[in-house]
């Protein structure tokens, strides 16, 4: 048992209160030599916590969930979702708590959750459990993100356990704390919609509304802009990873939220060279999340998110299914200006210029890309020294020289704008190989790696002399993630 004294932080027990159907009350498993591997020091202070505190035995004891604050109740979610296309009624934290909810500096509320902190009622027969590695992934991935200016879920703190987890091999078992808008997820809709229970599912919906879309709340049927809020912020949050190259690698609808925030940072990969094939995790046998799939499986996944809500958006069927149809034709538009809208700001192309040459620009270029299997991070970046006159550095990432020429000549009567290019394409992204280096140092015990790569990606736009490592792709060859589980 942990004898530090808890801290005294205000968590809320605002879910395990209002959705008490879909929480249970769990406590974390002990953690035999709990020692910290990462902290983000801005994200605690932005909670009001103290990082100082946070690092000391009590602090330890929050982050995994063995100390908990006075009043505060830890509970298991439940949710179901499709995985893989595959209807899974049960799912739920199966190695994941809700600690509770924290008001954050800007008055905003935030959910503070564990991952890695031990068996549940979900666990389906797992062990509960999380390694050292897969943890400092979603750690250095979702601080990317952030730093891109991407919504996420971030992570406050990693938390070795002492505990050995067993995998294909053993290895050292770590904790994540996460802080997310919430963790109401597409799943969360398509549990309380199984239970047959209304007003459960209207709670669900009152809730969603009230932490994410207050405006769906003034609109003529509240339901149905709910709805048309989450399609929205989904399409908007995928032409962002897409603009960055990011292949989330699990697009299951447990595996996205209700707030639009990136979530469950597994298998995710950094595309390199440009391919709308490219796919990464080896549980994704046929490449469903692949990059170039993703609005899909977004758009699939909230077809889901419909059909959980139809009793809430008529009790006629017929017309519930029309709304909701209507709604997520809502879906392409968004995302087509969202994705629009990136690209014109990554080519630095000028307010008024024209959809009608801005569009074959890009689609153009894309082509050209992805003929040429062109690293696309640092193409984008290098694009703003071709905008300043200098062409040579992106040019030569290209093997069609005519083909990147004649782009290179359109592209640049539109004057295009370099350094509002160099604020949106960053130049460090977390390189697959880079973060497969530090994730092994950091399994064997050698912090340093994740460190420098945690400071490096947390300042992506910024170029700085003795970087030129973090700025390049990998060495070629197929790059696989496994599990990350
Ligand atoms: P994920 O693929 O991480 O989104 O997880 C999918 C489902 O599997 C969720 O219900 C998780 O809680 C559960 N799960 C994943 N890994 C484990 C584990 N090691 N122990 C128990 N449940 C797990
Ligand atoms: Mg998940």
């Amino acid at each position: 048992m942990s004898v530090a004294p808890a801290l005294t932080v205000a968590l809320g027990d605002r879910f395990a209160r209002e959705l008490a159907e879909m929480a249970v009350p769990w406590q974390a498993a002990e953690v035999p030599a709990p020692r910290l591997l990462a902290l983000d020091e801005e994200l605690a202070a932005d909670l009001g916590l103290d990082p100082a505190e946070l690092r000391g035995p009590a602090g330890l004891a929050f982050l995994t969930g063995t100390g908990v604050p006075e009043g505060a109740r830890p509970v298991a979610q439940a949710y179901a979702g499709h995985q893989f296309g595959y209807y899974n009624p049960r799912l739920g934290d199966g190695r994941a708590l809700l600690l509770g909810e924290l008001t954050d500096r800007e008055g905003r509320l935030r959910d503070l959750h564990l991952k890695g902190s031990g068996a549940t009622p979900f666990s389906r027969g797992a062990d509960g459990l999380a390694a050292v590695g897969p943890m400092l992934r979603e750690f250095v991935v979702s601080r990317a993100l952030h730093a891109f200016g991407i919504p996420t879920t971030r992570a406050l703190a990693v938390v070795a356990t002492g505990r050995q987890v067993r995998r294909e091999t053993m290895l050292p078992g770590a904790v994540l704390a996460r802080v997310a808008a919430s963790h109401l997820r597409v799943g969360s809709f398509q549990y309380a919609r199984a239970t047959d229970d209304r007003d459960l599912l209207r709670r669900l919906a009152d809730e969603a509304i009230a932490r994410h879309h207050p405006s769906a709340a003034d609109a003529g049927h509240r339901y149905l802009a709910l709805y048309e809020a989450v399609v929205a912020a989904q399409a908007r949050l995928v032409a962002q990873w897409m603009l960055v190259g990011f292949v989330h690698g699990v697009m299951n609808t447990d595996n996205m939220t209700i707030s639009g925030e990136t979530i469950d940072l597994g298998p995710c990969a950094f595309m390199e060279g440009y391919d709308q094939d490219a796919w990464y995790s080896s549980v994704d046998e046929g490449g469903r999340y692949r990059y170039g799939n993703q609005p899909l499986a977004a758009e699939w996944d909230l077809a889901r998110l419909a059909e959980a809500l139809l009793p809430l958006l008529s009790d006629d069927q017929e017309q519930a299914i029309e709304l909701a149809v209507g709604a997520l034709r809502g879906f392409r538009p968004a995302y087509d200006a969202a994705w629009l809208g990136g690209w014109r700001a990554k080519l630095g192309l000028p307010e008024g210029l024209d959809d009608g040459v801005a569009t074959p620009l890009v689609s153009d270029l894309l082509d050209l890309l992805q003929a040429n299997k062109v690293d696309l991070t640092s193409f984008a970046r290098r694009l703003s020294s071709a905008a300043r006159g200098d062409a040579e550095p992106a040019r030569g990432l290209v093997l069609d020289l005519a083909g990147i020429d004649a782009w290179l000549a359109r592209w640049r009567a539109t004057g295009p704008d370099a350094d509002a290019m160099d604020r949106v394409n960053p130049v460090y992204v977390p390189r697959n190989h880079l973060v497969e280096e530090a994730l092994a140092a950091a399994t064997a015990g050698d912090l340093a790696p994740f460190e420098r790569l945690v400071e490096v990606v947390g300042r992506p736009f910024e170029e700085r002399p003795g970087l030129e490592r973090y700025a390049e792709p990998g060495p070629a060859g197929r790059y696989v993630t496994y599990c990350g589980t």
